[in-house]
């Protein structure tokens, strides 16, 4: 294939992702707008009218946004493409007359950090008008100021090594270097899941032991006769930056922290919060954290095979303008290309996690003894965030990782009536 092709291709699947996410998008809202009166049975009496209208307003807000943003960053994209802007930073660069790994890598921490400051006003603009007018907001701008740069200064620290030893193993080991190109990258995936709870989500955030309380008993109660092992419970102030809810495991192995916002703490009772609990529990004993990792991670081992069949091909850096076959324009050009390969991939990764996501409700409500604990609770969550309860069914189908509330809420009913039939008998 031609450079020129190559190129045409590329710019044609950007463009048909881009038409048809709009469009989705735009199907989404309307069918939400145009059935709020006449909703399934299972999301009656959810919203009032004021809150359906409100989280209609939301959702309508949220869609413009991401309309926007996806346009903003195509443009840029394709400027990037158009004026040759990949080879030209290329070439400033060259002039500084970096060792060859050195010079990759900063090459690629250079794009990356032009493209996470072009985000930087998109994020502002979520923050401090579509959050703050419905409410969500709670972060000030000096907070936001902080985090924009943690997060910066954080990805330089953990990406710029990461890419040197990248380089550095598709330099060293011809044949093979996608086989230990995947395995290091997995492994970096493993470590940073370690050290996230400790070291990085701190940096964000205060996380406190959760004072002494019905709900600490509880909770310890419930996770022991899980036969599951809790490292501790923790508090953590989410309430500095939104409103938004809630709760996750941390960390990899036989113990985790139970980790809990502060935020979600206020808006659960005891029994809807052992719910979730339960829900999170179950997918730790059906094997779910193992089972995503493994379709990650393969994943990644075809994404880099991919990448090493093409990497010989001059014609793949002529289409991205480069003139050689450097290492780190493959990474460059592979990154770019994993936008358009994720658009056929994440459906099917959407659909497995759905599964999942109603294994773990029927885990919990065994658990429970009963469906109310939880169907409570996932409505309490979708009311605090002012969720869009009737999403279109296609929209859902490719963009959901946890099924339409009415889908789950039908699901765990159909359950109850299969407990209770079993306690008739
Ligand atoms: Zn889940």
């Amino acid at each position: 294939m031609t450079a020129q092709a190559i190129f045409n291709i590329f710019i044609f699947l950007l463009i048909m992702e881009q038409v048809f996410e709009t469009v989705l998008s735009v199907i989404n809202l309307n069918y939400a707008k145009n059935n709020a009166a006449k909703l399934p049975k299972e999301l009656q009496g959810i919203y009032e009218d004021q809150e359906m209208k409100k989280s209609l307003d939301y959702s309508h807000a949220k869609t413009c946004f991401s309309i926007f943003s996806s346009f903003y960053s195509l443009i840029f994209l394709l400027i990037f493409l158009f004026s040759n802007t990949f080879l030209d930073i290329d070439l400033w660069l060259k002039a500084y007359g970096f060792r060859q790994l050195f010079h990759g890598t900063i090459y690629l921490l250079l794009i990356v950090a032009i493209f996470s400051l072009l985000g930087i006003p998109l994020s502002y603009y979520s923050t401090f008008i579509i959050e703050e007018k419905f409410g969500f907001n709670k972060s000030t701008r000096l907070q936001w100021v902080k985090d924009q740069l943690t997060s910066l200064i954080l990805s330089f620290i953990i990406t710029g090594p990461v890419i040197y030893f990248l380089l550095y193993i598709m330099q060293s080991f011809s044949g093979y270097w996608w086989l230990l190109a995947a395995c290091f990258i997995a492994m970096v995936q493993i470590f940073l899941a370690f050290i996230f709870p400790v070291w990085i989500a701190p940096l964000f955030n205060k996380f406190t032991p959760l004072e002494e309380s019905e709900l600490k008993e509880e909770i310890l109660k419930m996770v022991s006769s899980q036969g599951f092992l809790a490292s501790g419970v923790y508090k953590v102030d989410g309430s500095r930056r939104s409103r938004h809810a809630n709760a996750y495991f941390a960390g990899l192995g036989k113990s985790k922290r139970i980790v809990l916002y502060d935020t979600l703490i206020n808006l659960l009772g005891v029994r809807e919060m052992l719910a979730v609990l339960a829900h999170e529990i179950g997918h730790e004993k059906l094997g779910h954290i193992k089972k995503t990792l493994l379709f990650s991670t393969s994943l990644l081992f075809a994404g880099f095979y991919l990448m090493y069949f093409f990497s010989g091909n001059i014609e793949f850096y002529n289409a991205f303008g480069f003139k050689n076959t450097a290492n780190y324009s493959a990474l460059l050009i592979f990154s770019l290309l994993s936008g358009p390969l994720m658009f056929f991939v994440s459906p099917f990764f959407n659909m497995l996690s759905r599964r999942f996501e109603f294994q773990a409700d029927k885990y919990a409500c065994n658990a429970a003894g009963g469906s109310e604990p939880l169907t409570k609770a996932l409505i309490a969550l979708s009311k605090n965030s002012l969720s869009n309860i009737n999403p279109h069914p296609l929209y859902s189908f490719i963009h959901y990782s946890h099924p339409a509330l009415a889908e789950r809420i039908k699901a765990m009913s159909n359950l109850e009536t299969v407990l209770n039939s079993f306690s008739v008998k």
